[in-house]
């Protein structure tokens, strides 16, 4: 099957909406779908990818595999956001400075790796007024994140009803927009959003790009035009087999980051969740990975290489050999 690049170009595709509208299915890409987690990818995202390489970076984070119906042991949701950390439908709390709350429950890209794949399913949306009364009963809390799913698919009034709302209490020093559209749909980054979003002197992007082809000129104009307006965005990797765990492909991505004055904040470990343990990496080869960038890249190129362990009061630094 051709690659969807070789479309004719369409200007309709720089729409953000049309680019939703048209959200390509494991059928539109002459794949079987898989129980459990539907496929679904942007035209644009799509492109990116080559349909042909079984093995292309891009595609296998977009593409059903039989691999995730293989037993790997784990469970839908090892970190309890259905259960002690769940303080309101769609609000979570892990941690004692921050809570999260899921304000949408669909995304650009269903991504094969999404640590919420078992949950988003049977997930209710957060509210703004739980969510408020969430903060005012506690105090301690000094950041929200505004996840999901992904927020940046709620139209911008809705978006920034949650934003300006929250911008206003003196209780946060930061708001995080969770969001992967700078590189699933990065046309969703429009000047006029991107502008009322500014108004919010403590808003946060942090994304998640996971190989070097995701930095396209869209996607580096997307992030440009939040920094330009004094939005920092920053960049969490999740460390996945046979797509990025060769630290040449790190440090490159890395590197393009930085370019792009995007952050490289944290390499996650793949996540111990059901359907993706053949994302896993060996986590023997972790040290390794974390030398090669310590010595290759500078501080400000160079993420932290993290676990996220259920029950760990933080995320937890994967050290050197
Ligand atoms: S964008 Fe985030 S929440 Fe959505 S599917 Fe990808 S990893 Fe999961």
């Amino acid at each position: 099957m051709p690659s969807t690049a070789d479309l004719p170009p369409d200007p309709r595709r720089a729409d953000w909406r049309w680019q939703l509208r048209h959200r390509l299915t494991a059928r539109d890409l002459g794949r079987d779908e898989l129980p459990a987690w539907p496929c679904l990818v942007t035209p644009y995202y799509a492109s990116l990818a080559d349909l042909s390489d079984p093995d292309d970076p891009i595609a296998r984070q977009f593409l059903p595999d039989p691999s995730e119906l293989l037993p790997d042991g784990f469970g839908p949701d090892p970190f309890g956001e259905d259960g002690p950390a769940a303080i309101a439908p769609g609000i979570k709390q892990r941690f004692p400075d921050r809570i999260l709350a899921q304000v949408n429950l669909t995304c650009a890209a269903n991504c094969r790796h999404c640590t919420r794949r078992g949950l988003l399913g049977r997930a209710h949306a957060a509210s703004l007024p739980d969510l408020l009364a969430a903060l005012k009963a506690r105090p301690k809390v000094r950041e929200v994140l505004l996840s999901g799913g992904d927020p940046l698919l709620l139209p911008d009034d809705a978006l920034l009803a949650w934003v300006d709302a929250l911008a206003d209490l003196p209780q946060l020093d930061a708001i995080r927009l969770c969001t992967r559209t700078p590189v699933t749909l990065p046309m969703r980054w429009t000047l006029p959003l991107v502008r009322r979003l500014a108004r919010s002197k403590c808003l946060w992007v942090q994304t998640q790009f996971n190989h070097p082809r995701e930095l396209t000129s869209q996607s580096i104009a997307a992030c440009a035009r939040l920094v330009d307006h004094g939005i920092p965005v920053s960049n969490q990797s999740v460390l996945l087999k046979g797509i990025n765990d060769d630290p040449a492909v790190m440090a490159e991505l890395c590197a393009k980051l930085q370019r792009a004055r995007v952050r490289p904040y944290y390499i996650f470990l793949c996540d111990p969740i059901a359907g993706i343990g053949h994302f896993r990496t060996d986590p023997a080869a972790a040290p390794a990975l974390r030398e090669s960038l310590l010595s290759n890249l500078g501080g400000l190129a160079c993420p932290r290489l993290v676990a996220d362990l259920p029950a760990a009061p933080h995320k937890q630094d994967v050290l050197g050999r």
